[in-house]
This record gives structure tokens, C-alpha cells and sequence, in this order.
């Protein structure tokens, strides 16, 4: 019996031995076991209560195992917690590397010089990129670059890469900003937009510049001085005004006269003023590639003025200081550059005049300020164009600045007959009959060009075109001729020749040209028809047209307006 009960022990013990293979209990669970296996080697295998012992072991081995599962969750369920609840990290933006690994960062307006976590590889961090700090300020985290932030325009390219940006005319809000790693060495323009982090410290990204092409030409077809008719007194000025110091610098500086550095060309519209800037800029870059021997190229900036009056506070500041900026860089690049402003009274305005009175008021400080930031340069010329002189600034017009004014007239009768002799080429079919006529093609052009502006110069009742009612009390009457301009004698010629062309056409003969009876009637419809001329009696739009003092006019009248008027009456009465 005892030696069944020892045997039953050392089966007992065997047991006990196989048990201790089950993994990890705890001592509570180990010891329960323990002592089931020890009643179990203690019974007889006969015994019925073996089988409730054998369940109870196998129950307590389904619950330990249960419990092994809950204590992994409840494991788990705490660590979630506890990550939950750690102080949230700060957002910095990585700034560069020092040489000890440690690294710059700034958070909003203050700079950290901070350890990294050797977790994060300093060297792989890219200026500009977030970072995610501690609380001791610690990197411990890289985020990447913001994929938000600002839009600002480049002011200027620093030599060393950084970035000015902002800043209205008296440079305040200007900063300087870094590049981030995506730019850092891609090619940034002055006026170029890019976008800066959210602390405003790292530029991101750039945008191509579309705005600098909307304004600017780099390059201006050749206008030879010959296809400028009349304007020979304006054209000698400019000459004497701008070419010659730029010829002849050597001999401005011996007899200490300093170049000047802008003009205005004043005048109505149509007569010339781009036409002669364009010239000035063809001819005069000429002759200096000639006298200078180098092969200097010219840079045309064409600015539209009333384009770039723009009504956000401070956009049309912004872009005159673009303007001048590229101006410079140009400059620098040699180029003989030329500012062209047409229509400038439109954003150069005495500040208390007439409409566009709601446009911000340091667009003219702006542009005297970059006109005196001019004095140390060569080579940038400023021309500027208005009909109505009378509303621009005077600052803008004060010696040292725009210190020439040239008036381009319209065409007198002389001027009138050279205009049309352009237009009216060589090349130009002419109409056979009148080649027959006067004996030649030369001697054709010259009776339709002669013919044409005698037409045009009459004076008589068909030609009265305005009244113009003085504040003397008096009335002047202006015909065709005092309304005549290059461009209206330009737009006569193109009709001729789609009367021209439409005849031909008809009539389908290759033989057809420009005849005196197209010119005739071209001329009436430019005089009715013409867009140039208001289709109103606004006294405004009328004033930019004719040649008063717009002190002394008190109101004017369209004769056509008059005449269809008093035709009504008697068709009435
Ligand atoms: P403005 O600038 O004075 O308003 P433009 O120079 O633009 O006038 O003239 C418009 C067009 O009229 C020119 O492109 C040209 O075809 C013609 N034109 C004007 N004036 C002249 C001129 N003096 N000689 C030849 N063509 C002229």
C-alpha cells in the first residue's frame, strides 16, 4: 500500500513534471496547480474523484489562460494610455545644423539652439522642415515642410541667395527670409512669388512670375527714325536729352552735367508718343552697340499704366518697385534699359485730382524714390506718356527726375502729307487708272498722298468737327485738321485698302489698287466713325484730344451732334 502510495507519488511527481512545462504563471497560479497536481498524485487513479480533479485542473488551466489574455489587453490599454496623456509636442521649424550635431530651430519669433534625439539624423533635416520638440525643446521628431503659409513677392535676390521680401515704401515689414532645401538653388527673380513656412521665416516653394510679362517687352521691332512723319523738333530734344549723354558720357562728366534720367513725352493721342519711345530705344541702342563697340542689347519695359493702377492697398507700390528692381538687375546684367510708362498720369496722379482719387497715395513717393535711387545708375532710361500732363504729380516732374518734357504735337499739314507718304509705300498696289493718269506709280503716290491731305486740311462747313466753348465767352470751331493724328492717318491708309481689296474681290480683277476715291471716303468714315473719338460730349474724354488749356474750356460740342439736332428741328417743325 505504501509502496502503491509511493508509487502513486512518484507518478505524482511525473505529473507535477509534465505540468511545469505550461508557460508563464504567476506564483498564485504556479502554487494552485502545484497543489492540484499534488492531490491528483495523491489519488488513486481508481478513485471516482479523480475525474472532478482532472476537470478542475483542466478549468483552471482554460482560466490561467484567459487571464494571461487580459493582462496582455490591460498591458496594451496601458500603454495607449499613457501615450495619451504625455504633454503634447511643440512645432518648430528646422533652421540649419550646427558642427556639434546640435541643430537651430525657431519656434514663432524666438531662435533655439537644441539637442537632437539620435534617434532623428540631423544631417537628413532640411531648412524649413517642422520638427516636433519636447518640452526640454529637444528635436525629437521630423515632420516634413509645412504644407501651408503666406505667398509673398521677392523685393529682392541678395547676393548670398537670402531672400528680401515685403516691405511698402517706406521698407517697413521688409524681411529677410532663408531658402528652404526644395529652392535652394533654383534661379528666384526679383518679383517672383514664393510661399514662406507658417513662422514666416524659410521660403518653401516658388511660383513661376507671371505678372513681370504682362507688363514688360524685352524686345521692341526696329522704328528707324524715317518712319516717324513730322515730330522733328520732339525728336531732336529726345535726341539731345538722351543720347548724347549716353554717347558721349566722357563729356557730360567734364563739364560736370549730370545725364538725365527721364522724359515726358506729353500730347494727344495717336500722334506718336510709344512710336517715338520705341524708336529712341532702336536707334539709340544702335548707335551705342556702334560707338561703344560692345554688343549691348536694349531692354524694353512697356508699362501700361492703367494696368498696373491696381486697387489692393499697396499692389501698385509693390509693383513699381518690382519695376525698378528688375530695371536695376538689367542694368547690372548690361543692358541699356528703358522704362516705358504709357498713359502715366493714370497711377502717377497729383493726389487731388479728378477720379481714381480712391488709388493709394504712396504710389507717387514710390516712384520718386526709386527715381533718386537711380543717380548711381547708368544705362536706365525712364519715358514716360500722357495726354493730360496737368495730372501728374509735379514731385514726379521735378529736376533730377523727370526733368525733360517734350510735347509730341499732331501732324501740321506738312507732317500730315509725310504720315501718309509712310503709310502710302512704294509697294503698295496703287489703282491703274490713276498710274495712267499722272504718267507713273511715283508720280500716283505722290497726287494721292498730296490729294489726301489737302482733303483733309480744308476748312469748310463738311469739315467742322467741335465746338469748343471758352471761359473768355468765346467759341473756337476745329476742324478735321486740328483733329488729325498719326494714328487716325495710319487707320485711313488700312481702309483705302480693304476698300481696295473688296473691289478687287467684286469685280475679280488682280489689277485693282488703292484709288482716290477710296481715300476720299476713307477719310469721311475715319471722321464719323473713328473710335479714337468720343462718341459723347464728355467734356473729360474731349480734353485728352484737343490742344486747351483745360483751365480755360468750359464745355465742348461734336458739330455732328449740333447738326443732326438742328436737322431733327426742322423735321419736326
Ligand atoms: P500715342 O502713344 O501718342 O498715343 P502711338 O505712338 O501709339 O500714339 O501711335 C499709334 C500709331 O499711329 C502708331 O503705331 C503709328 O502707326 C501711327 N503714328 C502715330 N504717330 C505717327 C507719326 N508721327 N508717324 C508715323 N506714324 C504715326
Amino acid at each position: 500500500m505504501a509502496n502503491d502510495r509511493n508509487k502513486g507519488k512518484d507518478n505524482g511527481r511525473d505529473r507535477r513534471d509534465s505540468s511545469s512545462e505550461i508557460p508563464v504563471y504567476n506564483q498564485t497560479q504556479i502554487r494552485s496547480l502545484a497543489v492540484l497536481d499534488e492531490v491528483i498524485s495523491r489519488t488513486e487513479p481508481d478513485d471516482p474523484k479523480i475525474q472532478y480533479l482532472l476537470l478542475l485542473r483542466h478549468q483552471l488551466e482554460v482560466d490561467e489562460q484567459q487571464f494571461a489574455e487580459a493582462q496582455e489587453l490591460i498591458g496594451k490599454y496601458d500603454e495607449a494610455y499613457s501615450k495619451l496623456t504625455q504633454p503634447a509636442n511643440r512645432i518648430a521649424v528646422f533652421l540649419g545644423k550646427n558642427e556639434d550635431g546640435t541643430a537651430n530651430i525657431a519656434m514663432g519669433d524666438s531662435d533655439f539652439y537644441t539637442n537632437v534625439d539620435p534617434n532623428v539624423s540631423v544631417d537628413e533635416l532640411m531648412p524649413g522642415t517642422r520638427v516636433r520638440v519636447n518640452e526640454a525643446y529637444a528635436v525629437v521628431g521630423d515632420i516634413g515642410p509645412a504644407q501651408n503659409g503666406a505667398i509673398v513677392k521677392i523685393s529682392e535676390v541678395l547676393s548670398d541667395g537670402r531672400l528680401k521680401i515685403g516691405g511698402d515704401v517706406q521698407g517697413s515689414n521688409a524681411r529677410v527670409v532663408v531658402r528652404g532645401g526644395a529652392i535652394a538653388s533654383v534661379d528666384l527673380k526679383n518679383g517672383q512669388e514664393v510661399r514662406v513656412e507658417p513662422y514666416g521665416r524659410v521660403a518653401l516653394e516658388a511660383f513661376k512670375s507671371q505678372a513681370s510679362n504682362d507688363f514688360f517687352l524685352e524686345s521692341v521691332a526696329e522704328v528707324d527714325w524715317s518712319k516717324v512723319g513730322g515730330q522733328e523738333q520732339a525728336i531732336g530734344v529726345i535726341r539731345d536729352a538722351i543720347e548724347l549723354p549716353l554717347l558721349y558720357p566722357e563729356l557730360y562728366e567734364r563739364f560736370g552735367k549730370k545725364p538725365l534720367k527721364g522724359i515726358l513725352l506729353y500730347g494727344p493721342p495717336g500722334c506718336g508718343k510709344t512710336l517715338i519711345g520705341k524708336a529712341t530705344v532702336h536707334n539709340l541702342t544702335k548707335e551705342y552697340r556702334e560707338r561703344t563697340k560692345k554688343d549691348v542689347k536694349e531692354y524694353f519695359m512697356y508699362i501700361n499704366g492703367p494696368k498696373i493702377l491696381n486697387m489692393w492697398l499697396g499692389e501698385s507700390e509693390r509693383q513699381i518697385r518690382e519695376i525698378f528692381s528688375t530695371a536695376r538687375e538689367k542694368a547690372k546684367e548690361g543692358y541699356l534699359v528703358f522704362i516705358f510708362i504709357d498713359e502715366a498720369e493714370s497711377i502717377l496722379r497729383t493726389r487731388s485730382s479728378g477720379r481714381f482719387t480712391n488709388i493709394s497715395n504712396t504710389v507717387v513717393p514710390q516712384f520718386c524714390a526709386e527715381m533718386d535711387g537711380l543717380v548711381s545708375l547708368d544705362n536706365v532710361v525712364v519715358i514716360l506718356t500722357s495726354n493730360r500732363p496737368d495730372y501728374i504729380d509735379p514731385a514726379i516732374l521735378r529736376p533730377e527726375r523727370i526733368d525733360r518734357k517734350v510735347k509730341v504735337v499732331r501732324p501740321d499739314k506738312k507732317a500730315t502729307h509725310d504720315i501718309l507718304g509712310i503709310y502710302l509705300t512704294e509697294t503698295l498696289p496703287l489703282d491703274y487708272r490713276l498710274v495712267a493718269e499722272f504718267g507713273g506709280e511715283r508720280e500716283a503716290r505722290g497726287s494721292l498722298v498730296d490729294r489726301t491731305s489737302e482733303f483733309i486740311w480744308r476748312k469748310n462747313p463738311e469739315t467742322e468737327f467741335l465746338e469748343v466753348y471758352l471761359r473768355n465767352g468765346s467759341v473756337d470751331t476745329l476742324y478735321w485738321k486740328d483733329l488729325v493724328s498719326g494714328a487716325l492717318l495710319t487707320s485711313v491708309v488700312e481702309r483705302a485698302k480693304d476698300y481696295a481689296i473688296k473691289r478687287s474681290i467684286d469685280v475679280k480683277s488682280t489689277k485693282e489698287g488703292v484709288s482716290w476715291e477710296d481715300m476720299e471716303r476713307a477719310v469721311r468714315t475715319e471722321f464719323k466713325e473713328n473710335e479714337i473719338f468720343p462718341k459723347t460730349d464728355n467734356l473729360e474724354d474731349w480734353l485728352k484730344l484737343v490742344d486747351y488749356e483745360p483751365d480755360n474750356v468750359v464745355s465742348l460740342k461734336p458739330v455732328h451732334q449740333k447738326k443732326n439736332a438742328s436737322a431733327l428741328r426742322s423735321s419736326i417743325i
